[in-house]
C-alpha cells in the first residue's frame, strides 16, 4: 500500500506492541466483514487487516506518518470487532491506541485538533472537580432560552455544522451528581455479602447521575456494601483511546493508588468502556516494579455490573404482579467494550431473561457497533451518523418496546438515532431496567 508523503517515520517513545504482535496477521480478511469502517468504504486501508499493514510499516520505518495514515487511524472506531473475529489472537486496539499514541504525542493531525483534545480530555477531564463545574454550565445551557435559540439556529442552519451537531449529541446533564448525592459507604438493609467499590466515572457521574443510583439500589438489594470513594476520578479510558497516554496513566495511577487505600471484594462499575480500561491497569503498568503489583490487584477485581450480578447469583426476587415489564417485548444492544473488549455477552442475557413475564427477543447484528465511540459521534459525525442508521434499522426491524443496553455512549447515540426517526421505543441501561424489574 503506498501511503502519502509526511513527516517522519516509527514509533519513538510509545510503548508500541511487541513484534510478534504486529507479525501474527495471517492476512485471512475473516475481520473484514465485522468492520463497520471496512463495510462503509469497501477499502482495504480502512479495514483491520489494511490498517495492521500500515501500522507494522510505520513501525518498522519502511512508512512514513502522513495525513492518510492519521485519518485511517481516527476514522477507526477502536470497536474491537476485529478482534473478536481474529483467529490469530491479534491484540487490535492496542496497535491502534499506540498509533494515536504516536498522532497525539508528536501533534501529527495539526495544533487545533491537537490542543482541543488536550483542553478536552487533559485540562477538562483530567480533573472531576473542573469537570463538574463545565457540567454545571452545560445544564444552565439546558434548562435556558439558549437551548431553544439553538434549536432555532440548527432549523436555519446559523451555527457550524459540528456546534449544532456536538448540541444534539450533548448527555443532558443531571440535576445533581452521584458523587455528591451518594454517601460514601452505604450498606445494606440484610446481611452484607460482599463489599464493593462503585466507580461513579465521570459522564456517569454528571449525566447519568439516576443510572448509578440504580446500580447502588441494586447492590444493595444484592447483599453487598457500596464504598463510593471520594476522591475518584475518571477511569482514563477516553484519554487511552484517543491517544493521550499521559493523562491516561496519571488517572490509572491515581485511582489505583486511591482504591488500594480500601478493604474490599470488587470494583463494579456500569460503564464498558471504564470496566474494559480498568481490566488493563495491570498490564499499562507491568513494567513499573514500584507500582505494578497494585495496578494488576486492582484490575483482577474490576466487574462489570452485569458480570458482577450474574457470577454471584443474583435473583430478582420479583413478584410477577409488580413487574411492571410484564408482556413487554424486550431486546439487548451489547456495547462493543463489553462483548469485544471483554467478551461479557452472556451475563446482561441471562439476567434480562430471568425477569418473568418479558418476551426476549434477540436483535439482529446486536454486537455491531452503535457509532457512538467515545467522541467519534461528534468527529466524525456523517460516519457515526451512517453507521447509527443500520443500529436503527435493526432495532425497526425487531419492533421490541425496550432496547437495554450498558453503555453511556450507545445510550446516547441510540436515543439519538430513535429521536431522529421518531421511534417511540424505551431505552434503558441495564441497571435502571433491573431495579425497576425488581421494584427495589
Ligand atoms: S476496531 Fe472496529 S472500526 Fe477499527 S478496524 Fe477493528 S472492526 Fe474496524
Ligand atoms: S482476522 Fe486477524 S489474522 Fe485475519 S486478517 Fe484480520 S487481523 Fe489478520
Amino acid at each position: 500500500m503506498m501511503m502519502a508523503e509526511g513527516k517522519k517515520s516509527g514509533f519513538r517513545g510509545i510503548n508500541i506492541p511487541s513484534d510478534e504482535l504486529l507479525n501474527n496477521c495471517i492476512h485471512c480478511g475473516l475481520c473484514l466483514p465485522t468492520c463497520p469502517t471496512y463495510s462503509l468504504t469497501g477499502l482495504e486501508k480502512s479495514s483491520p487487516r489494511g490498517r495492521i499493514r500500515i501500522i507494522k510499516g510505520v513501525a518498522e520505518g519502511t512508512l512514513s506518518i502522513s495525513r492518510e495514515f492519521v485519518y485511517e487511524m481516527n476514522f477507526c472506531l477502536d470497536c474491537q470487532a476485529c478482534e473478536t473475529s481474529c483467529p490469530a489472537g491479534i491484540k487490535y486496539g492496542s496497535l491502534v491506541e499506540a498509533a494515536r499514541a504516536q498522532i497525539y504525542q508528536e501533534k501529527y493531525e495539526g495544533r487545533l485538533a491537537h490542543y482541543s483534545k488536550k483542553i478536552l480530555l487533559g485540562w477538562l477531564f483530567e480533573s472531576h472537580g473542573r469537570l463538574k463545574r463545565a457540567a454545571r454550565i452545560l445544564r444552565l445551557i439546558q434548562t435556558s432560552y439558549i437551548q431553544s435559540l439553538i434549536g432555532i439556529g440548527k432549523e436555519f442552519r446559523v451555527f457550524p455544522r459540528k456546534i449544532s451537531n456536538s448540541n444534539s449529541l450533548a448527555p443532558k446533564i443531571s440535576k445533581s451528581y452521584s458523587s455528591d448525592t451518594l454517601h460514601e459507604s452505604i450498606t445494606p438493609n440484610i446481611h452484607s455479602r460482599y463489599k464493593v467499590i462503585l466507580l461513579t466515572g465521570c459522564v456517569m457521574d454528571v449525566a447519568f447521575a439516576d443510572i448509578n443510583e440504580d446500580t447502588v439500589q441494586l447492590l444493595l438489594h444484592h447483599g453487598c456494601e457500596v464504598i463510593v470513594p471520594r476522591e475518584q476520578q475518571c477511569c482514563g479510558s477516553l484519554q487511552a483511546h484517543n491517544g493521550d497516554i499521559a493523562s491516561a496513566r496519571r488517572l490509572a495511577q491515581h485511582n489505583t493508588e486511591l482504591f488500594s487505600r480500601y478493604d474490599f471484594d470488587y470494583i463494579v462499575m456500569n460503564s464498558a468502556g471504564c470496566g474494559a480500561y480498568m481490566k488493563e491497569y495491570g498490564e499499562i503498568f507491568r513494567d513499573d516494579t514500584r507500582f505494578a503489583e497494585k495496578a494488576n490487584s486492582i484490575s483482577k477485581r474490576v466487574r462489570d455490573l452485569t458480570e458482577f450480578l450474574n457470577d454471584t447469583g443474583f435473583h430478582p426476587a420479583l413478584n410477577r404482579n409488580e413487574n411492571p415489564f410484564f408482556g413487554k417485548k424486550v431486546t439487548y444492544h451489547d456495547a462493543c467494550h463489553l462483548v469485544h473488549a471483554q467478551h461479557i455477552s452472556e451475563q446482561p442475557r441471562k439476567l434480562i431473561k430471568s425477569i418473568a413475564g418479558i418476551e426476549y427477543i434477540e436483535l439482529r447484528e446486536s454486537t455491531w457497533c452503535c457509532g457512538s465511540a467515545g467522541i467519534y459521534n461528534i468527529t466524525h459525525y456523517n460516519d457515526s451518523m451512517q453507521i447509527l442508521r443500520r443500529k436503527i434499522d435493526n432495532i425497526k426491524q425487531a419492533g421490541p418496546d425496550i432496547v437495554i443496553t450498558g453503555n453511556p455512549g450507545c445510550l446516547i447515540q441510540i436515543l439519538h438515532g430513535l429521536n431522529q426517526e421518531k421511534m417511540h421505543i424505551e431505552l434503558l441501561h441495564t441497571a435502571t431496567f433491573l431495579r425497576r424489574a425488581c421494584g427495589v
